[in-house]
């Protein structure tokens, strides 16, 4: 089997400040990430999944326990400059709000400024700007204004920017909260796009379990640590526990859920509308 993607053994991370003092977040947390898999990350607020996305891209060191990414220890502490910068380029992160990660006045310009700070030759930059942008659906708007655009447009600049730089991996972290549900939709469907046909490692931290849902794999983060990590079919099957720490589960399946506790004999799973219509269906055609 190919080593995994990322690798972390006993992680543990807490912040110290001298007014807030010590607050850890992570203790020993401890998981493996196969290259090409898309995992969502859920937790409460404060869980610590943006440190944990902080911790992957060398913005915070931990405390103790050590990461690997691609082979290499990135807790090393004799990694370089160069060290970091190449990781930095292989795993791309992408925040909540877009307007805080564009930074140019033209599109083609905003996706084309990571590159041109690695001083790659503009012949090159120019075709990566147009498959990147053409990746996200955007290719039409090159040379449109930034600002002008929806907040699922914008947020799908920011992923062309990333991808710009040929990352392995790119971190969500709740890059579709600040966006309406047609800019959630658009920049989820560029999401799998990008993991599914370009086989690039998707970690999406968020808050929506109906895009949890779509991931190959989740993992839920609580009291520092990994609560449950499954399929969704797996994990949403565990709503009580969900619950108690503060989650929830997709709507369709809350409702199979509930058909079960009332009596209706439901087979499978069903994290997704589909699934639900489908187990409706077989017991509605069973009963005519
Ligand atoms: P999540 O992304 O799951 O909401 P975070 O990783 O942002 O959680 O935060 C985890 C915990 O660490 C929270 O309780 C938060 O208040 C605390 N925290 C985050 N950043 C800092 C900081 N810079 N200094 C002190 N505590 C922090």
């Amino acid at each position: 089997m190919a080593p995994p993607f990322i690798k972390i053994e006993g992680l543990s991370y807490r912040y110290e400040g001298e007014e807030t003092g010590i607050h850890p977040v992570l203790n020993d947390l401890s998981m493996e990430i196969e290259e090409g898999s898309f995992v969502a990350v859920l937790g409460h607020n404060g869980s610590g999944k943006s440190t944990l996305a902080k911790l992957l891209n060398m913005i915070l060191t931990p405390s103790s326990g050590k990461i690997f990414v691609d082979g290499k220890e990135i807790t090393d502490e004799a990694m370089t400059d160069e060290d970091v910068l190449s990781l930095r380029k292989s795993m791309g992160m992408v925040f909540q709000n877009p307007d805080n990660q564009l930074v140019a006045t033209i599109v083609e310009d905003d996706v084309a400024f990571g590159p041109e700070n690695l001083g790659i030759p503009s012949e090159e930059i120019r075709a990566r700007v147009n498959e990147v942008l053409s990746d996200v659906g955007m290719l039409e708007y090159a040379t449109h204004e930034p600002h002008r655009l929806s907040g699922g447009q914008k947020q799908r600049i920011a992923i062309a920017g990333v991808l710009a730089m040929l990352p392995k991996c790119i971190i969500f972290d709740e890059s579709t909260a600040m966006l309406d549900p047609i800019g959630r939709k658009e920049v989820m469907d560029a999401i799998l796009r990008l993991n599914r046909e370009k086989g690039i490692t998707v970690i999406m931290i968020t808050h929506y379990m109906e895009e949890a849902a779509l991931a190959d794999r989740i993992l839920v983060l609580h009291d520092g640590n990994v609560l449950l990590d499954g399929t969704p079919s797996e994990v949403f099957e565990q709503e009580a526990l969900l619950k108690s720490c503060g989650l929830n589960v997709p709507q369709c399946t809350a409702l199979v859920h509930q058909l079960r506790e009332r009596g209706l004999s439901l087979e499978g799973a069903c994290v997704s509308i589909e699934q639900c219509a489908d187990l409706l269906v077989k017991i509605l055609k069973k009963e005519q």
